[in-house]
C-alpha cells in the first residue's frame, strides 16, 4: 500500500478527483499494458497534494475501519478528513483565504418566497441578524434568498482559529479515591480502562492528571467529548493546566479553522487534541492516551456510512500505538460495563463525590394521578412549582429537562381530527413557535404553520403536548421575574448562541435553564441545586432496544447536575410511568440495580451485549424492488444455516424513505464475525449497484 495522494483524472467528459490507493512500478508502456489488460488507460492529469494526505498509521486505520464497518474506504476517508482535504473537486476551492462568510439580513419580508425551507431559513437569519453561511442548512434556499435580495453575503476577515488564553492553573491534589484510580489506570496492563465514577466524583481531574503523566513521558493525548457543547469547558480545563499545547477539532469549526487546526496537529505542533466524535481521527502522532468522556453517549456513533463508533476506533488506534484508552462515565454503556466485568477492560471506580458531597435527594411525581397536578399550570406539578419558587428565593439555580424541542409535538385539527404528519417519513410534525413552522424531527422536512385544516378547512388548529418552547412560555407565566434560558438543538444551530447561553448560565445571568438532553450531560454548574425533569417518559417507548438504557442514563445524568458544589442538591422527576425500572433506578442513580435488571432483560431478549448485531439496509427508488430484494436476502441468509446467526425482518424502519430511497432492513444477530461477515461482503458485491438496489450495513447499530 502506497501513501495516499489526491489526483485529478479524466472520467468520460469530466475531470474528477480520486485517491491513489496503490502504486506499482511497471516495465511496459501504456500501449502494452492496454493490450495485456484489454482496456484503455488514461494518464493522471494532475497530482493535487504535495505531501501524502494521511500518514501510514491513519491510512492503515482507514482500511481497518472500512473492514470492520463493511464500508467503502472512500467513505471512511470522507469522515476522517476535514472538508478541504476530501476527495472532491470543490475541496480545491477550499480554505486558503482567512474569511468567515456570513449571511446578513436585508429584508425580513416573506413575499416572493417559494418554499417553506426558504421561509424557515429567512426566519433563522432574521432572528439572529447574521448567521455563518455554513449554518444555513439549505444551499438552494440560500441562493434564492440572495437572488430575492432578502439577505446578502458579508465576508468578515477573521483571525483564523485561536484558543482563548487562560491563566495557568496548578493541578488540584487528588482525593484518596482519585489517586487510587489514577494509579490503577497507569499500572494496568490492559489497553482499555473503564473509569466508572458517580456524577461529581471528579473524573475530569483524573483525566488531567493522567494527561500530565503521559505528556511528561513525551506522549500525546487525545481527549474526546460526546458533543460540541462540551468542548469549550473541556478546552478551558486543559488550557489552564497545559497552556498552548491544545488543539481542537470538531464540526463546529469553520472549514478554514478546521483546516488550520488539522495542519497544526499533523505538523506535530499540538500535544493535546480535544474534540467530538470525528476527532478520533485526528492526525496526532505518538499517542499515549485516548480518553472518551461520557463514553455511553450515542453521538459517539455516526449514523451514516461508515457507521463507526469512536470507542472502537480509539481502541484500534491504541493497539497501534500501544497506548491506553480510558472510558469515563457515571453510567457506562452496558457493553462497556459487561466487558469490564469480564476482565476484558480494567475496571476502575470512583464511588464518592469529591469532598463526600451527598447525591441529590430525589422524588418522583406520578403525573397519571391528576390531583397532584397544579391544575392551572398543566404539566407542572405543585411540588415542582413550589420547589422552583423556593430555589429562586434563595438565588440558587435550576435546570429543567424536557427531551423534546419545539413548542408541541402534535398538531391536529380540532374539528375533524386530522393530524399533521411528515410526507417524507410519516412521523408527527412538531410546532415550533420561534419561527412559526411545523418541523419533522426525523428528517429535514419543514412547512409553514397552517391557517386551516387541509381536510375540512376548519381554522381551529389544536396543539397538543409539550416541547421546550412551551415549557418556557408556561414558566414565564408562573414566574414572571425569573430569568430563563433555553438550550436545545434549535438554539445551538447558531453556534455562538449555544456558547453564550452556557456561559451566561454559569455566570448566573439566568436563574433557570430549560433544555433537552444537551443540558443533562457533563456540565458542572456549581450553583444548581434543583433539577426538574418535566416528563421523564419521552423516549421510553421509542422502538430501540436501548430505550430503557437511554432513559435511565438521561435521568441519572440529569439528576447528577444538582448539588455539585457545597449545597445539597435536589431533583424532582415527573412521569406517567412512576414504577418503570428505568425511571426508578435513574431517579436514585442506582447504576448497579439498573445494570443487573437490564442485563437480564437483554439476556432473555437475545440482545447485546449477549449477541452482536448488524443491520442490512436495502435501498431502492422502487419500493417493490426494495421489498423483494430484502425478502430474498433473508431467505438466502437462512438457507446458509449458519451456526448462532438469526435474522429478524425484513422491517420498514422508522425513517422509511431517505433522499428518495425506500429502505427495508434486516436485523442479524450473531456471535462469531468470522462466519457471517465474508458472506455479507459477498452479498454486497453481488447485489449492490445492480437492478436499482443498494446495500448498506450498520455494524453494532444502536437504534434498532
Ligand atoms: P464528574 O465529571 O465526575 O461528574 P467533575 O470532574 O465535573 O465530576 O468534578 C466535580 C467537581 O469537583 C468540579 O467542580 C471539580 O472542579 C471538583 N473537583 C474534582 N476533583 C477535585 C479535587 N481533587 N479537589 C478539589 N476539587 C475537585
Ligand atoms: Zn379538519
Ligand atoms: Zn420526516
Amino acid at each position: 500500500m502506497g501513501p495516499l495522494f489526491r489526483v485529478l483524472v479524466p472520467f468520460g467528459h469530466q475531470t474528477i478527483m480520486g485517491f491513489v490507493a496503490d502504486v506499482h512500478e511497471v516495465e511496459e508502456s501504456k500501449e502494452e499494458l492496454e493490450e495485456i489488460n484489454g482496456y484503455a488507460l488514461q494518464y493522471i492529469i494532475d497530482v493535487v497534494d504535495d505531501e501524502p494526505l494521511l500518514n501510514e498509521e491513519l491510512n492503515t486505520l482507514a482500511d481497518e475501519v472500512a473492514r470492520y464497518y463493511l464500508s467503502p474506504k472512500v467513505a471512511v476517508l470522507q469522515s476522517m478528513l476535514p472538508s478541504s482535504l476530501r476527495p472532491n473537486r470543490s475541496a480545491l476551492n477550499g480554505p486558503k483565504i482567512a474569511y468567515d462568510k456570513f449571511v446578513e439580513l436585508i429584508d425580513a419580508n416573506e413575499d416572493g418566497l417559494t418554499s417553506d425551507k426558504q421561509v424557515e431559513l429567512l426566519r433563522l437569519i432574521a432572528a439572529n441578524g447574521r448567521v455563518l453561511k455554513k449554518d444555513c442548512s439549505s444551499p438552494s434556499s440560500l441562493k434564492k434568498l440572495i437572488e430575492l435580495k432578502k439577505v446578502r453575503y458579508v465576508n468578515v476577515e477573521k483571525e483564523r482559529f485561536h484558543l482563548q488564553e487562560y491563566e495557568k492553573e496548578e493541578a488540584h491534589p487528588l482525593t484518596f479515591e482519585q489517586q487510587a484510580a489514577y494509579e490503577q489506570i497507569l499500572k494496568s496492563e490492559k489497553h482499555v480502562c473503564l473509569l466508572e465514577g458517580v456524577t461529581g466524583s471528579g473524573k475530569t481531574e483524573v483525566y488531567l492528571h493522567l494527561s500530565e503523566a503521559y505528556l511528561s513521558k513525551g506522549k500525546n493525548v487525545l481527549m474526546l467529548v460526546p458533543e460540541i457543547s462540551l468542548t469549550p469547558i473541556m478546552v478551558e480545563y486543559f488550557s489552564r493546566r497545559f497552556q498552548d499545547n491544545v488543539a481542537i477539532l470538531h464540526s463546529g469549526l469553520t472549514p478554514a479553522e478546521k483546516y488550520d487546526e488539522y495542519r497544526k496537529i499533523a505538523g506535530g505542533k499540538a500535544h493535546i487534541v480535544i474534540g467530538a466524535r470525528s476527532a478520533v481521527f485526528a492526525p496526532l502522532d505518538n499517542i499515549g492516551l485516548i480518553i472518551l468522556d461520557e463514553e455511553h453517549v450515542e453521538s459517539y456513533k455516526q449514523d451514516s456510512v461508515p457507521t463507526y463508533h469512536a470507542r472502537e476506533v480509539a481502541i484500534m488506534r491504541a493497539k497501534h500505538f500501544d497506548s491506553k484508552v480510558v472510558l469515563g462515565s457515571a453510567t457506562p454503556s452496558l457493553e462497556s460495563r459487561a466487558r469490564a466485568q469480564k476482565g476484558l477492560y480494567e475496571f476502575v471506580r470512583l464511588t464518592k463525590r469529591v469532598n463526600e458531597r451527598a447525591l441529590p435527594k430525589t422524588s418522583i411525581i406520578d403525573l397519571s394521578k391528576r390531583k397532584v397536578i397544579y391544575a392551572k399550570y398543566d404539566i407542572f406539578s405543585d411540588a415542582l412549582v413550589s420547589k422552583i419558587k423556593e430555589k429562586l428565593e434563595k438565588q440558587e439555580q435550576i435546570v429543567l429537562l424536557l427531551n423534546r424541542r419545539g413548542y408541541s409535538p402534535y398538531i391536529g385539527c380540532h374539528d375533524c381530527g386530522y393530524v399533521y404528519t411528515c410526507p417524507n417519513c410519516g412521523s408527527f410534525l412538531s410546532y415550533h413557535k420561534a419561527d412559526e413552522m411545523l418541523k419533522c424531527h426525523h428528517c429535514d422536512y419543514v412547512q409553514k404553520y397552517p391557517d386551516s385544516c387541509p381536510e375540512c378547512g376548519s381554522h381551529k388548529i389544536k396543539r397538543t403536548g409539550y416541547g421546550t418552547e412551551r415549557v418556557i412560555k408556561k414558566l414565564a407565566e408562573i414566574f414572571p421575574s425569573a430569568r430563563i434560558a433555553r438550550l436545545d438543538s434549535d438554539v445551538s444551530r447558531v453556534r455562538t448562541s449555544m456558547q453564550s447561553t452556557l456561559e451566561g448560565f454559569r455566570h448566573h445571568e439566568f436563574d433557570i435553564l430549560v433544555g433537552t438532553q444537551m443540558i443533562a450531560k457533563g456540565h458542572d454548574f456549581p450553583l444548581v441545586t434543583l433539577v426538574g425533569v418535566v416528563q421523564a417518559d419521552i423516549g421510553l417507548y421509542s422502538p430501540s432496544y436501548r430505550a430503557s438504557e437511554n432513559t435511565f442514563e438521561l435521568l441519572a445524568q440529569a439528576v447528577g447536575r444538582a448539588g455539585r458544589s457545597t449545597r445539597q442538591g435536589e431533583a424532582i422527576i415527573q412521569t406517567y410511568n412512576a414504577n418503570n425500572y428505568a425511571i426508578t433506578y435513574g431517579a436514585s442513580q442506582d447504576y448497579e440495580g439498573f445494570y443487573l435488571k437490564e442485563m437480564e432483560t437483554r439476556r432473555i431478549g437475545k440482545l447485546p451485549p449477549y449477541v452482536y448485531l448488524v443491520v442490512i439496509r436495502v435501498k431502492s427508488k422502487n419500493e417493490e424492488k426494495a421489498n423483494e430484494a430484502s425478502f430474498q436476502i433473508k431467505e438466502n441468509l437462512e438457507g446458509r444455516r449458519f451456526e448462532n446467526v438469526m435474522a429478524v425482518g425484513p422491517a420498514t424502519p422508522y425513517i422509511a424513505i431517505q433522499g428518495g430511497y425506500y429502505i427495508k432492513t434486516i436485523l442479524v444477530k450473531y456471535r462469531k464475525r468470522d462466519e457471517l461477515f465474508p458472506y455479507l461482503i459477498e452479498l454486497q458485491k453481488k447485489l449492490s449497484g445492480r437492478a436499482g438496489i443498494e446495500i448498506e450495513f450498520d455494524v453494532d447499530p444502536l437504534d434498532y
